[in-house]
């Protein structure tokens, strides 16, 4: 049987709603007046998913070739079909995935894609679907390319890609607590609904964390993991809010944000920051242009050097 493995999600949708409705049904009875879902959000969340996996269907077309070409001239190995090349392939990929999500979070050009996936301030399983058509315009499936100079076929990296993606679907909930007893130690090795929470939160203690895929060993081993506290619960969304459910918003405005950044800053080195400097510098930017603005006493124009050095000495927004 051919397997059509840019289908793996769309395939998976029935398991994704039967977990919707039995998250919101759940969460009706046990926290009721919670209001963990809105219609409007939902309804957003799955326009988004339907236009990035129909992007994305479009996308493999040009990138298995780009594959294809590193695996034909570049790649070091040819591995047999077997358990023990698809446990390097997975491992491997779960540790770019991570690799790629960290930039993402640090470089603004890849976070223009991926705030989709944050800006929503509900955390449930529709939160999963909050995807980005622009992934393959901001080149996430740059990150991929080692696996085919590892000797992996373009087709077992685009299963392995989407089985992982797949995978992060079912820790997007607020329905399951922490995993203790028997189970702890799956917070030591998997990415978990308690882990991914603190991912999704912007409070100060759990921004920039958490980042890993299927495999939490990676934020362990590079310092970027962070418990969820019982004491602090995390507040989901971005750090300068979207007050949108329009999906097309949704997925340009931080594209649209850093292009008029782009033209208003001053000179060659702003104008890099404007595009590949963390987030952080784009909130602060901002604050900075309405404080200069409503100040009757300063200039109108901020001082772009200033304003640098000031980003600088903040680690955060
Ligand atoms: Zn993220
Ligand atoms: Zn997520």
């Amino acid at each position: 049987m051919q397997f059509d493995a840019e289908l793996l999600l769309l395939a998976m949708a029935p398991v994704f709603l039967a977990c919707i409705g039995w998250e919101a049904w759940h969460l009706r009875r046990t926290r009721p007046g919670a209001r963990l879902y809105s219609w409007r959000d939902t309804l957003c969340n799955a326009a988004l998913a339907l236009m990035q996996q129909a992007a994305d269907k479009l996308a493999w077309l040009a990138i298995i070739p780009v594959y294809a070409f590193f695996y034909d001239r570049y790649r070091v190995h040819t591995w047999q079909a077997g358990w023990a090349s698809f446990a390097l392939l997975f491992v491997a990929q779960d540790l770019l995935y991570y690799v790629f999500h960290r930039c993402s979070h640090r470089v603004r050009w890849l976070w223009a894609a991926h705030v989709v996936h944050h800006s929503s301030e509900r955390m449930n399983f529709s939160t999963a679907f909050r995807q980005s058509l622009m992934y393959p315009v901001a080149g996430m499936w740059l990150f991929w390319i080692p696996l085919a100079v590892l000797g992996f076929p373009p087709k077992q990296i685009v299963t392995i890609v989407l089985i992982n993606l797949g995978f992060q679907f079912f820790v997007h909930t607020q329905a399951i607590g922490k995993f203790g007893g028997k189970l702890g130690w799956l917070e030591y090795v998997f990415n978990t609904p308690s882990i991914h929470r603190v991912h999704h939160a912007r409070n100060d203690r759990y921004i920039d964390r958490n980042y890993a895929g299927v495999l939490v060993i990676w934020d362990r081993l590079f310092g970027s993991y962070v418990d969820e506290d019982p004491l602090e619960s995390p507040v989901y969304g971005i750090v300068e809010p979207l007050d949108t459910y329009n999906p097309l918003k949704a997925t340009f405005h931080e594209w649209a944000s850093m292009a008029r950044d782009f033209a208003s800053v001053r000179g060659s080195h702003n104008k890099l920051r404007a595009l590949f400097a963390p987030p952080a510098w784009a909130a602060d930017y901002h604050a900075r242009r309405v404080a200069a603005s409503r100040d009757v006493h300063a200039p109108n124009q901020i001082n772009d050097n200033n304003e640098m050095a000031a980003f600088s000495a903040r680690r955060r927004p």
